[in-house]
């Protein structure tokens, strides 16, 4: 059962009795579809639906939670992928599952300053369009960027496709607005490019998963709007060739790298079979595919010429075995489709066990073999789909049941311990867990079994120090 009814002397009818009208229901069906993570294997438990429009209804919500001991859970577009947007059962307590997608208006667009102010529910496809219409660009994308909230990606930390070149979320906040879990109003939206007036509380909440504070508004770098760019699909043979290739575009042009991703064969065949429309990029499939972007802000800037001589050298050298250039801007979306839609097209291929795991760059090859051998050791059969962000050594080293097994039932019985491995062997190669979907619920045990202790303490320690009545997003990040 999703949601418990609100008796009148009830808490939850108390509590909703305590809140600005119009703010909060407690109506089963409006709370539904919030309850349910995008994974689809997540079912959470709230009683209330608040839909604040401003801050002082935030306000008024954290205010409300303290007087009645109720728990209070941030949700953007829940598009998350480790469990963190939807509450945990907790059935002495009432729970109000907090949608910030009503507040979703860009308050300000400065060009000339690069900034863009946009409130927390706002869809980061609309941050692009508006900074697009004023000669700028918003450099975070990912494939959910059609749900996806300010919110949500400034509390996951998040990444995408252009980290490489502009950083994580946590390079993108120039200021941020939210509401403490006492109810004060942290006011940060100042855009100052320098600030070294003590503690930077913002850097705090910034991948926080909601356990902090409430973000309400976020204050976002834009970078000038590239006027040249040249997109290829490339084909490889190993992950050694494909670090290679991407030196050698380094050496030829710099930081105008801007995207290199990582498809393979496997999960190029996915979106092929799942996603309407979709062709080949090559004439011959290969075994790994890198799907390449450089991007730069001087319109006359002969991008295409220098990396289809780059791939053309690399052809020679034997580093790369076939590649092709977008001739036009629809080209470049069709082939970046193929690598976007490949979550959903694997979403669609069945359950599997996803995975966000990072190394350094040059160890990825290393660690990829030795993850393998491992697996093929201990769960003979088991499919991995390897692919992600290969130019931040962050891969999403995901794994299918073996062909002709009941996925569900696979993953139920050996998913934990397959978890185990991989993070085994991360860990042993100095990586991290989570590069960029965070902790949540579903990465929470793991993090206290293999997070540095110090972290890990230091991390209670705020969390008891801001929060000591819990009441943001309990039973996230912490097991
Ligand atoms: C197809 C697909 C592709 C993806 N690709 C990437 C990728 O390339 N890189 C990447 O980093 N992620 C990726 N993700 C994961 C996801 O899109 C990001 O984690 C995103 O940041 C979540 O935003 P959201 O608004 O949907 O947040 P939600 O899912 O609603 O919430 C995520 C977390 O943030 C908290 N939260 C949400 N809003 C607020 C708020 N206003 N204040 C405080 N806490 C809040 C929630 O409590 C939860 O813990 C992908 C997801 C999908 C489905």
């Amino acid at each position: 059962m999703a949601t418990a009814p609100a008796t009148p002397e009830s808490p939850v009818a108390a509590l909703l009795a305590a809140l600005p009208p119009g703010l909060a229901t407690a109506d089963p069906e409006a709370l539904a579809p919030h309850l349910l993570d995008w994974r689809g294997q997540k079912r959470g438990v709230a009683h209330l639906l608040a839909r604040p429009r401003t801050t002082a209804e935030v306000v008024a919500l954290v205010r409300a939670a303290h007087a009645h001991g109720a728990a209070l859970v941030p949700q953007g577009g829940n598009t998350g992928l480790v469990g963190g947007s939807v509450p945990e059962p907790a059935p002495e307590r009432p729970t109000i599952l907090v949608s910030m997608q009503r507040m979703a208006r860009i308050r300000a667009v400065d060009a000339a300053g690069l900034c863009l102010v946009a409130e927390a529910g706002a869809i980061l496809a609309h941050v692009h369009e508006a900074a697009r219409e004023a000669g700028t660009m918003f450099p975070l994308s990912l494939g959910a960027k059609g749900s996806a909230t300010i919110g949500g990606l400034v509390s996951t930390n998040a990444g995408g496709t252009q980290v490489l070149r502009h950083g994580t979320m946590r390079n993108l906040v120039l200021g941020l607005e939210a509401v403490l879990p006492d109810g004060t109003v942290l006011d940060q939206l100042t855009p100052l490019r320098k600030d070294t007036a003590g503690y930077d509380v913002k850097q705090l909440l910034i991948g926080a998963e909601g356990t902090l504070g409430i973000v309400t508004a976020a204050a976002l770098r834009l970078v000038p709007l590239p006027a040249a760019s040249a997109v290829a699909w490339v084909g490889v043979a190993d992950l050694a060739a494909a670090l290679a290739l991407l030196g050698r575009l380094r050496q030829a042009v710099g930081e105008r790298v801007e995207s290199f991703e990582l498809v393979p064969a496997d999960g190029l065949a996915l979106v092929l079979a799942h996603l309407p429309g979709a062709r080949p990029p090559l004439a011959e499939p290969a075994p790994l595919n890198c799907l390449v972007e450089l991007t730069d802000a001087d319109a006359g800037a002969p991008l295409a010429d220098r990396l289809a001589s780059a791939l053309a050298d690399a052809l020679a050298a034997g580093e790369i075995l076939d590649g092709t250039l977008a001739g036009t801007g629809a080209q470049a979306q069709a082939l970046w489709a193929l690598r976007e839609s490949l979550p959903v097209a694997e979403k669609a291929d069945g359950p599997s066990l996803k995975n966000d795991v990072a190394v350094a760059v040059a160890d990825v090859p290393a660690f990829d073999s030795a993850a393998r051998a491992a697996f093929a050791r201990a769960f003979p059969g088991a499919r991995p789909l390897v692919f992600g962000h290969l130019g931040d050594g962050n891969l999403h080293w995901n794994l299918r049941a073996p062909a002709g097994a009941d996925a569900s039932d696979w993953l139920a019985r050996h998913g934990p311990a397959a978890r185990r491995l991989l993070h085994d062997t991360v860990v042993g190669f100095g990586g991290t867990i989570s590069a960029e979907h965070g902790i949540g619920t579903a990465k929470a045990a793991e993090l206290a079994r293999l997070g540095d202790p110090g972290r890990l303490a230091a991390m209670r320690a705020i969390k008891a120090a801001l929060d000591p009545a819990d009441i943001l997003n309990p039973g996230k990040l912490f097991a």
